[in-house]
């Protein structure tokens, strides 16, 4: 297919000498904005500490009249980044120690804390506060010992209070100085990632999926706390939909959406490794 004129007049992709470390000028260099909702397919449970004690509880916040479910952007963007690493076998670029030289830290940003290299991460992920509300329920569980035929192995019980499979969270995302490439990594790294989960460990798996609802070509005004507000009189998707008829910040012909926006995202997936 070909790709819509706003996408094909991206630059293709950047060099990291490209990006280096100045400032970068959103009104300059320009921006995407993409609106979706994530939904939670298995349960999850994301702590803001690692408490002592057998209670570990998913982390809420009061947000639009609500005590809602609390992802922090930051653990999203981490697991997007280690897929990309991964996917794309980038050698010698971990978590703990990037490159600052790859493309995926020139995308998500990244500093080295031995030579002082850094890029700054140009996705900008909005933190994700659940639709529904939060509900306090306790989940008895055990935990076996890692090696069962110590003398002293003795199964733990603790309690968990999760975040159920079905959770949705309006999803809110911005790519500054973006490339089509930029764009196509970001694309290709969520799903990916939603597929293997964002759980704390193995038993909370916390798969997700993304359900992309609009693509603007510009710095699209839209928060997430009004469409959480308005969520309970006007579903998400129409709400997106009225933005999209009537966008602040963006003319209306730099903005996708429904069959179209599908099919430049399928596009762009693809590209990534070609
Ligand atoms: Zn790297």
């Amino acid at each position: 297919m070909t790709l819509p004129i706003m996408i094909q007049n991206l630059p293709e992709e950047w060099a990291a000498s490209d990006l280096g470390s100045t400032r970068i000028n959103l009104m300059r260099e320009g921006v995407v904005t993409l609106v979706g909702v994530k939904k939670l397919e298995s349960e999850a449970l994301f702590v803001s500490s690692e408490g002592g004690g057998t209670l570990r509880e998913t982390a809420k916040v009061e947000f639009a009249g609500k005590e809602r479910y609390w992802w922090i952007a930051r653990k999203v963007n981490g697991v997007i980044r280690r897929v990309l690493v991964s996917q794309l076998d980038i050698q010698n670029c971990t978590v703990d120690t990037p490159c600052v030289q790859c493309e995926v830290c020139a995308l998500m940003g990244a500093l080295n804390t031995t030579t002082n290299a850094s890029f700054f991460s140009r996705v900008k992920l909005q933190d994700l506060i659940s639709m529904q509300p939060f509900v306090y329920e306790e989940k008895f569980r055990v935990r076996l010992p890692d090696d069962p035929t110590r003398p002293d192995a003795n199964p733990t019980p603790f309690q968990e209070v999760i975040v159920p499979p079905g959770t949705e969270f309006p999803f809110i995302v911005r790519i500054i100085k973006p490339s089509r490439r930029d764009l196509a990594l970001f694309l290709f790294g969520n799903q990916i990632a939603d597929g293997l989960g964002y759980g704390n460990y193995s038993k909370l798996r916390g798969d997700a999926t993304t359900r992309w609802l609009l693509l603007a070509n510009g710095f699209l005004h839209i928060s997430a706390h009004d469409l959480l507000e308005k969520a309970d009189e006007q579903s998400i998707e129409d709400q997106v939909a009225a933005i999209a008829a009537a966008p602040l910040g963006v003319k209306p012909e730099q903005i996708l959406t429904g069959g179209d926006l599908k099919s430049v995202i399928d596009e762009l997936i693809k590209t990534v490794k070609q």
